[in-house]
């Protein structure tokens, strides 16, 4: 039995077709949306139903299990929370923005108030562990008669499945394999089936973002936070490196707890050295996680993030130019740096600019499309041609370069970038 979902885009019906019998009946699950839902979620059943609508809200199958995928912020919900609607209701709440700091002073001692916690903050691409129940309701034999009735229905008990989510919310199949093979994770969700870890997924090897971090190689995971599946709650920073060290899942760098009047000077200092080792920045996070973190990051990153966006300067939005010249900006000014690390700074910007996309302008020339490559590693050339279309589902434009032993290159283009230099290389106006 399949739950035909695009017959009607609303939570109050569904349409059950039963493929044996080939009938198709409605079923009404009464009152569904506004007892079940609203109260797991705490949102009113029409603010959701014109989520639903408006398409900010995402009804779908995901692993057979009918699903809400919030892709807007919705009420106190996050974007990209994901709802699973198997025989019990699962909420894995989507992962929360992080605001920044431009000066570290004094803003952490007023944030903060009392002592903060300083942890790397690392470069890949965030990611939601969970266990899930997957069960389905079935239609019980195929009479065909009466399947409005909620007798006529059972559950069918799947056991847990344990996913990894990005960002958006979506399972991603090639980090829901990496995830298991890197981590030990069967222990940790038999115990605490209710926790979701959450965490960056690091190295040279995946389709995201790729750094090289020497301590990881290809790839990498390091766990960040470990949160309550219905309300997001956070463990305190104590609580949970305990829980990793327990059940023996890699936490990010720790490098210290300091008190607020202290922590500008130390943070300066740390985030001049992992800047000079091209690492990416901090995130300070109050030990008790009752207030939600500030992220920095060093003029090294802002540089190298600046590098690679010229390289495909149109298809990214002019807000992510800005934002980090700005960040420079303040860095330059808080840090009271001599002149010739003031040269240094602004000749490194500079270059980061105008060298990158000198390189597109002539790669374009030569008839050549905007294109970046990443390697992954899988097992077969299936599960790379699973993953180029999970990416396509996500409207990403890439292709399978080539799988060879193992190794699979996977072509993202960059179109808007390779359209307009073309457009201005022959004399189109900008
Ligand atoms: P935001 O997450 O604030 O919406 P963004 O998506 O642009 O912004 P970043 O600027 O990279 O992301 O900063 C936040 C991200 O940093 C988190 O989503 C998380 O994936 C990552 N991160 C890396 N290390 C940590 C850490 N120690 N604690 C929290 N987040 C971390
Ligand atoms: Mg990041």
């Amino acid at each position: 039995m399949d739950i035909d979902w695009r017959r009607n885009n609303t939570l109050t019906n569904f349409f059950y077709s039963c493929l044996p019998c080939e009938l198709e009946s409605q079923v009404e699950i009464e009152n569904f949306l506004e007892k079940k839902l609203q109260k797991v979620l705490g949102i009113k059943s029409e603010k959701l139903e014109e989520s639903i609508k408006k398409g900010n809200t995402k009804f779908y199958f995901s692993m057979g299990v009918p699903t809400l995928l919030f892709k807007k912020e919705t009420g106190k919900l996050e974007s990209g929370t994901v709802v699973y609607l198997s025989d019990e209701i699962e909420v894995i709440r989507g992962f929360p923005k992080i605001k920044r700091t431009l000066l570290l002073y004094p803003a952490i001692i007023n944030y903060f108030k009392d002592s903060v916690a300083v942890e790397e903050k690392m470069n890949g691409y965030n990611v939601r562990i969970a266990s899930i129940k997957t069960s389905k309701i079935f239609l019980k034999g195929s009479d065909g008669e009466n399947h409005s009735s909620h007798e006529n229905f059972e559950i069918k008990k799947n056991p847990m499945k344990i996913v990894a989510l990005t960002r958006g919310g979506y399972v991603c199949p090639f980090t829901t394999k990496k995830a298991q093979e890197l981590l030990n994770l069967d222990e940790f969700f038999s115990d605490h089936p209710d926790l979701v870890i959450c965490g960056e997924m690091v190295g040279t090897h995946n389709p995201y973002v790729s750094q090289y971090y020497p301590e990881i190689g290809k790839l990498g995971f390091r766990v960040f936070d470990i949160r309550h599946k219905i309300s997001n709650q956070p463990l305190s920073i104590e609580n949970k490196r305990n829980m990793l060290k327990k059940y023996n899942l890699p936490p990010v760098r720790l490098f210290g707890v300091f008190k607020v009047k202290e922590a500008a000077d130390q943070i300066m200092r740390i985030i001049k050295e992992i800047g000079s080792d091209e690492r990416e920045g901090l995130v300070m996070k109050h030990p008790s996680m009752t207030i939600s973190p500030l992220k920095y990051t060093s003029s090294q990153a802002h540089d190298r993030e600046i590098k690679y966006a010229f390289n495909f300067p149109f298809d990214f939005g002019r807000a992510f130019f800005f934002s980090r010249v700005i960040r420079e900006g303040f860095q330059a000014y808080e840090m009271d740096e001599s002149s010739e690390e003031l040269e240094n700074r602004s000749k490194r910007l500079g270059k980061s600019i105008i060298l990158p996309m000198l390189e597109i302008i002539k790669h374009i020339k030569e008839g050549e499309p905007a294109v970046e490559d990443s390697i992954i590693e899988v097992d077969t050339l299936e599960e790379a041609e699973e993953f180029v279309r999970h990416l396509h589902n996500l409207g990403v434009s890439t292709m399978l370069l080539k799988y060879e032993d193992g190794n699979a290159v996977i072509r993202r283009i960059h179109n808007a970038t390779t359209d307009k230099i073309n457009n201005y290389i022959k004399g189109g106006l900008y």
